[in-house]
């Protein structure tokens, strides 16, 4: 274990790996992931892998299509097959209001430079036979949108952080932050001291609690999401798709699994990973009746993860202003994934130039809060 390090990144999910690995590839030696658990124990090994860039603010939008580019060339830059596959993201409005907000959205997102469109109900079924688009109104529909594979892509990162030589610690916990002056100086764990004078905190759902080690205020909460996988079938979903108004979401992995998830209109804590028989009767119902062709599927394996949810399920990637170099970059509500190869570029460059480069974060700050919050609605 290093006793000296240019950075400590805590957390070693996909947001903390992402950051570590533009570090090193940006030149920073002596690099630290500090992680308690194994490589993608966190909600990044829970997640579903959907990447997409159809949002509703233009600097999301931005950051998605930074991310996607990144995506494109992962398997290059990091060295590994992640399984990413750019099937689209199909996703489904059932009311005039929902319509509308589509509608707006994708003249936005075509002004950033988005290929964007909007399907209508006749063209939904011609493209996609097997969904049932009774009551569908639309469809907003990106064709480079797509998925991979999470862990795959988390264990990447982490193998190609060691291959730079840095420092990749698993079962490893931090446990204290020391400050002096309002400056960094060191790193507890419950291995030994790693001496710094710069923090990223990355803990996903667990970044408040390191931030109550010196006293920051990080406004995010975990929130237990569930999930499923099914037996494997040939392929025959390409998109992703999202009901915002049935509450789900679904694809096909590489392997021929559907993966599926909804939201809990009362969710349970972060900490708390059991899973409901609810979650699966409800679930079961939906695909039946939206994606008929699934009725006689086995469902193989349920799991839950938490989501970071900050005040307007946004993300809140920031330097403190009270600590100096103390990052944090959280509160991902849901779509951390697809943006942490972005953000990672974008972090690494906050801290080696004090400032982001490749794209703009300045909507992601944590003083956007005093300011108001609008909250994103395209989430499940
Ligand atoms: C069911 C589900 C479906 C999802 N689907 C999608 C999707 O389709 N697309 C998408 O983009 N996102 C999705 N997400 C969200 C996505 O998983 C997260 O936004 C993303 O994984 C966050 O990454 P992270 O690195 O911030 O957090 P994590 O992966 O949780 O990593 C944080 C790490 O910090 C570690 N840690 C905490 N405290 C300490 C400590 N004191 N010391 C050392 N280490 C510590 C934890 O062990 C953990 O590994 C989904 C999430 C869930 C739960």
């Amino acid at each position: 274990m290093m006793k000296h390090a240019s950075v400590v990144v805590i957390g070693g999910g996909i947001i903390g790996s992402a950051i570590a690995f533009n570090l090193l590839k940006m030149g920073i030696k002596n690099v630290c992931v500090v992680e308690k658990s194994y490589v993608s124990s966190g909600s990044t090994g829970r997640c579903a892998g959907g990447i997409r860039q159809q949002w509703s603010s233009p600097l999301n939008v931005k950051l998605a299509m930074r991310s996607v580019k990144l995506f494109e060339q992962f398997e290059k830059d990091v060295g590994m097959d992640i399984e990413y596959y750019q099937g689209g993201y199909l996703l489904l409005a059932y009311t005039d209001a929902e319509s509308d907000d589509f509608v707006k959205n994708v003249n936005m997102q075509r002004s950033q430079g988005l290929d964007v469109d909007i399907l209508t109900q006749d063209e939904i079924k011609e493209k996609f036979p097997f969904i049932n688009v009774e009551g569908v109104k639309l469809g907003s529909w990106c064709k480079s949108d797509g998925h991979a594979n999470p862990q795959i892509a988390n264990i990447a990162y982490a193998v190609a952080i060691r291959k730079m030589e840095g420092e990749f610690l698993t079962h490893t916990t931090v446990t204290g932050i020391d400050v002096q002056n309002k400056q960094i100086i060191g790193v507890q764990t419950d291995k030994g001291y790693i001496y710094t004078n710069i923090v990223v905190d990355a803990a996903g759902f667990e970044s408040p609690k390191i931030g109550s080690m010196i006293r920051i205020e990080i406004p995010v909460q975990g929130e237990r999401h569930q999930i499923l996988v099914t037996e494997a079938v040939n392929h025959f979903l390409d998109p992703l798709v999202i009901n915002f108004n049935h509450n789900y979401y679904v694809r096909q992995t590489r392997h021929g699994s559907l993966i599926m998830g909804q939201g809990d209109a009362n969710p349970a804590s972060g900490e708390d990973t059991g899973n409901t028989i609810e979650f699966l009767e409800e679930m079961a119902a939906k695909m039946i009746k939206d994606f008929p062709i699934t009725k006689n599927l086995h469902i193989v394996r349920q799991w839950s993860g938490a989501y970071d949810m900050s005040p307007d399920a946004q993300p809140i990637i920031d330097e403190s202003k009270d600590i100096s170099r103390f990052i944090y970059a959280t509160g991902f509500s849901g779509h951390g994934f697809m943006l942490a190869p972005a953000v990672g570029e974008a972090v690494a460059e906050m801290i080696i130039h004090g400032r982001t480069i490749t794209t703009d974060l300045s909507n992601l700050r944590m003083d956007r809060f005093a300011i108001g919050i609008e909250r994103e609605h395209n989430v499940v």
